[in-house]
């Protein structure tokens, strides 16, 4: 049996951990990193670069499509464009492959040492790693728990056959010709979506009364229009409630029985924390609902132990893993450190895009603030006219009393490059007169931003 000892220790290398690890290596700390399956985690082997990729040829294919169909006023004409899934997967997974191989470069530059295997706790400062060289023991100062979350399993639908994660459905070999999603959440209709592009017949189940129920209706109906505009039908208030061969039981929002034949029946109900089978429940660690509980420094309630990442809660995003991955690093060199971020923006990256930044008219009003609302909608920004894709707009949110931004959301094409301007803004304390007096390049979407801000201030320039 093979011993280290480390002042750091940091198990699993999603964006959580490898970004803690980079920065903590960087920073000279002597630092471990253990991976049960490949540096980069959900978010770059199964989440979300491979849905993005797969999103970009479903664009593209469905685009050549709308043209060969002679719909496009823009005068292109094309012959019917054919797809080869397996080639575009390929593909796909030769980007995967590449930002995997630049994690492991990225880590080992920062002098982390990589050790590959399933971390089991044996105490609150001790690891055990079964090595394909076999029992690895780990002793650590400090351990930082990133071991992320995984697919929810329906009991009534386990995964498996015809019934599959989104795992599963970034690998398709094939297009299914009737693809069922349950779950109408962004993981669900980001893929739905890219599959119908792609060719399925495609209906989606979600139970409540809307589809993307974390977002208010407002920012929801774009999305809705162009769902039934590509023919997916959308069963809102519908329950999934079993499965009989290939084909998917539901109950309708009206209480009638349903049965969807099916291809493939995709489960996106949600994510869990990956808490268990590996030693965890030994320690004991508080939890906040199903997550470990954390405080503003990533601490859990043991000493020693951080968490970051998926497994401290929502919102479950890559971005937000990584941004406490970098302060945890940093504490643990000795830097003074805690979580005071104004917003963690978030993206949706369906057709079209929706982006949130801070808090939505309804949250802030319940915050208890007076508000001002400026909305401007990309029907009348140039730059949307030209690329033919008018629909949605920019919101802003911000108090009445002060013009101090509270948040900013948009939907439309493209807009999820919106997303760093709007974080930026609530970030540095922006009013109202600062994005109105800040030039926004012509013609850009962006130019949106500007005239919300305008808007909110009683004197929009082009609407
Ligand atoms: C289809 C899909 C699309 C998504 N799209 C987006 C998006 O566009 N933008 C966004 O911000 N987020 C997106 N997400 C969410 C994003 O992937 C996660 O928020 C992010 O990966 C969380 O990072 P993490 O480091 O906490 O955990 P993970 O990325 O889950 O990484 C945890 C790692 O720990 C390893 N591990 C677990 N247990 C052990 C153990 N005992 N020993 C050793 N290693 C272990 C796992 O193998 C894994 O590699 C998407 C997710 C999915 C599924």
């Amino acid at each position: 049996m093979k011993e280290i000892v480390c002042k750091l220790l940091v198990i699993g290398a999603g964006p959580g951990g490898y970004i803690c690890a980079i920065r903590a290596g960087q920073l000279g700390v002597d630092t471990v990193i253990v991976e049960a399956v490949k540096a980069g985690g959900t978010c770059l082997n199964i989440g979300c670069i491979p849905s993005k990729a797969l999103i970009h040829a479903a664009e593209e294919f469905e685009k050549l499509n709308h043209m060969a169909g002679a719909k496009s006023p823009l005068g292109i004409s094309v012959e019917a464009p054919k797809l080869d899934l397996a080639k575009t997967i390929a593909w796909k997974d030769g980007i995967v492959g590449r930002l995997n191989s630049g994690v492991l470069g990225l880590l080992r530059k920062a002098r982390v040492k990589i050790v590959h295997g399933r971390a089991k706790f044996r105490d609150g400062k001790t690891v055990e790693v079964e090595t394909e060289t076999g029992m690895q023991v780990i002793r650590a100062e400090t351990i930082v728990i990133a071991t992320g979350s995984e697919p929810v399993e329906l009991p009534f639908l386990p995964f498996g056959g015809p019934v599959i994660s989104s795992t599963e459905a970034l690998s398709l070999k094939t297009v299914p010709q009737k693809l069922v999603v349950v779950g109408g959440g962004y993981i669900g209709l980001e893929l739905g979506t890219a599959f119908a592009k792609l060719g399925s017949k495609v209906t989606v189940v979600e139970a409540t009364s809307q589809i993307l129920p974390q977002y208010d209706a407002e920012l929801v109906k774009p999305v809705a229009k162009r769902l039934t505009d590509l023919g997916i039908r959308v069963l809102t208030g519908a329950k999934a409630k079993g499965l009989s061969g290939n084909t998917l039981l539901i109950e309708t929002a009206e209480g009638a029985e349903e049965q969807l034949a099916a291809d493939k029946i995709l489960v996106t109900v949600g994510r869990k924390p990956r808490t268990e089978g590996w030693g965890l429940d030994e320690l004991d660690l508080d939890r906040a609902g199903k997550f470990l509980r954390i405080d503003d420094r990533c601490r859990t309630s043991m000493r020693g132990i951080h968490a970051i990442g998926d497994i401290t809660g929502e919102p479950m995003l890559a971005h937000r893993a990584m941004a406490q991955g970098e302060m945890v690093a940093e504490i643990v060199a000795g830097k003074k450190r805690s979580w005071d971020k104004r917003c963690i923006p978030a993206v949706c990256f369906t057709d079209p895009e929706i982006v949130t930044a801070g808090l939505s008219p309804d949250e802030a009003r319940a915050q208890g603030y007076e508000v001002r609302v400026g909305l401007f909608p990309f029907n009348a920004n140039g730059r949307a006219m030209t690329m033919l894709s008018e629909e949605g707009f920019v919101r802003i949110v911000a108090r009445a009393d002060s013009n101090l931004v509270l948040g900013i959301q948009a939907v439309g094409s493209g807009v999820s490059e919106l997303s760093s301007a709007f974080a930026l803004a609530i970030e540095m304390g922006a009013r109202l007169q600062d994005i109105a007096a800040t030039i926004h390049a012509h013609p850009t979407r962006s130019e949106g931003f500007q005239e919300a801000a305008l808007k909110a201030l009683g004197h929009a320039l082009h609407i």
